[in-house]
C-alpha cells in the first residue's frame, strides 16, 4: 500500500507554520468527520489518513524525518511491525488538542457523548539498538527485552475485581465532562472540562482488583521482536505501535520508539548510502600493478591494480555499499589509493633507491589532469 504525501494529504505546503498544519487538519477533520459522513469508508479512511498526517507533520522531531527519509522514515519500510496506521480511538483521544476541551463535539455535531469522554493512553517507550554495518545492510529481526506496563492479568485490565463491578460516576453522569457556566464580559460562556472524580472515565470501581490497586496495569518485562529494514542510519527513530506502556483500565497502549545506533566496523567507513575503504599499497606494486582484497560487508573481494596507479585514485565498486532505505538502489564502496612510504630502509635498498633517484623515469611528470587531482580528492576522507 503506498500512502500519499503528509503535506498532499492536508493540502499544504512544505513550509507550513505549525499553525497552517492545524488549521489545515482541522478543515479536513471537519469535512471527513465520521459523525457527518456515516457508513462512508472513503470517508473514514480520509479522516483516517489526515490524522495521521498531522499526528506526524504537528511533532518537529517526526516532521524533520519525515522531510529527510519520507515513509520510510516513519518505520513504514518494515514490513511487518511499524506503523500500523492510527485507529479512531487514536484519533480522537487527541482532538482535545486540536478542538480544545471536546467542544468540537459538543457543538458541531451534537451529542457527542461517544468520544469525549478520555481514553486513557499509555506513554512510549524508547529503547536504543545498536547495529552493525553487516545487519544494517541485509535488514534484520531482534528482539528486545522492555521493561514497561502490561495489561494486568487478574482484572484484564479493567482494575475492577470481578470484571464488572463499575458504577456510572454520579459527578458527570457518565459522560466524563463536566459543564460549568460562566458569566463573562462578551456574556455566558459554556466550558466543560474534564471530570475530576472520574479523570473523565465516566465510571468508578466499586470493588478495585488486589494485584493492580485498581490501575490495570502491572509492571512486567516483555521480549518484543522487531524487524529492522536494511539501509537505516544512526540517529533514525523506528516507531512500533502499540508496543509502550500498557494504559490505565484498558485505554490504549503507547508506542514503543527504537533509536537506531551504528557500530563502527573496523575497516570500512560509511558515507550515506556508500562505503569507504582506505587501502594503502607499497612503492613498488603501484609501479608494477598487484592484486588486493578488499573488504565488502559480506566477504572479501580481490581487485587488480594497474602499474603506474597514482596514489589519491579513488577506485569505485558499484553496488557494494549499503541498500537505500527507501529502497532506492544500493551505493558503492570506494577505495581511495594510498602508497605507504617506508620511513626505514636498510642499506642495500637505500643504494638501489639512490640509483632509482636519478633515473629520468622517476621524475615526477603529472598530467594536467593530475596536477589538478587534488580539487576531486579534497572532500574524501576528512
Ligand atoms: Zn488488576
Ligand atoms: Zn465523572
Amino acid at each position: 500500500m503506498s500512502k500519499r504525501d503528509y503535506y498532499e494529504v492536508l493540502g499544504v505546503s512544505k513550509s507550513a507554520s505549525e499553525a497552517e498544519l492545524k488549521k489545515a487538519y482541522r478543515k479536513k477533520a471537519i469535512q471527513f468527520h465520521p459523525d457527518k459522513n456515516p457508513d462512508n469508508k472513503e470517508a473514514e479512511e480520509k479522516f483516517k489518513e489526515a490524522a495521521e498526517a498531522y499526528e506526524v507533520l504537528s511533532n518537529p522531531e517526526k516532521r524533520q524525518r519525515y522531510d529527510q527519509f519520507g515513509h520510510a522514515g516513519m518505520g513504514g519500510a518494515a514490513g511487518g511491525g511499524f506503523g500500523g496506521g492510527m485507529n479512531m480511538e487514536d484519533i480522537f483521544s487527541h482532538f482535545g488538542d486540536i478542538f480544545g476541551g471536546g467542544s468540537f463535539f459538543g457543538g458541531g455535531f451534537g451529542g457527542g457523548g461517544r468520544s469525549s469522554r478520555r481514553v486513557n493512553r499509555g506513554s512510549n517507550l524508547r529503547v536504543k539498538v545498536k547495529l552493525t554495518l553487516k545487519e544494517i545492510a541485509e535488514g534484520v529481526e531482534k528482539k528486545i527485552k522492555v521493561k514497561k506496563y502490561v495489561e494486568c492479568n487478574s482484572c484484564n485490565g479493567s482494575g475492577a475485581k470481578d470484571g464488572s463491578s463499575f458504577s456510572t460516576c454520579s459527578t458527570c453522569n457518565g459522560s466524563g465532562q463536566v459543564t460549568r457556566i460562566q458569566n463573562t464580559i462578551l456574556g455566558q460562556m459554556q466550558t466543560s472540562s474534564t471530570c475530576p472524580s472520574c479523570n473523565g472515565e465516566g465510571k468508578m470501581i466499586t470493588n478495585k482488583c488486589t494485584s493492580c490497586a485498581g490501575e490495570g496495569i502491572v509492571r512486567d518485562e516483555e521480549v518484543i521482536s522487531i524487524n529492522i529494514p536494511a539501509g537505516v542510519a544512526e540517529g533514525m527513530q523506528l516507531s512500533v505501535s502499540g508496543k509502550g506502556n500498557a494504559a490505565r483500565r484498558g485505554g490504549i497502549n503507547g508506542d514503543l520508539l527504537i533509536l537506531i545506533q551504528e557500530e563502527e566496523h573496523p575497516e570500512l567507513v560509511r558515507d550515506e548510502n556508500d562505503l569507504l575503504y582506505n587501502l594503502f599499497i607499497s612503492i613498488p606494486d603501484s609501479i608494477l600493478g598487484t592484486a588486493v582484497e578488499i573488504p565488502t560487508i559480506e566477504n572479501k573481494v580481490k581487485v587488480k591494480i594497474d602499474g603506474g596507479t597514482q596514489p589519491g585514485k579513488i577506485l569505485r565498486l558499484r553496488g557494494k555499499g549499503l541498500p537505500d532505505v527507501n529502497g532506492y538502489g544500493r551505493g558503492d564502496l570506494l577505495v581511495k589509493i594510498n602508497v605507504w612510504v617506508p620511513n626505514n630502509v636498510s642499506k642495500e635498498e637505500k643504494k638501489v633507491l639512490e640509483k632509482l633517484q636519478n633515473s629520468e623515469s622517476f621524475k615526477p611528470q603529472p598530467t594536467s589532469q593530475e596536477k589538478s587531482f587534488f580539487k576531486k580528492v579534497r572532500n574524501f576522507f576528512e
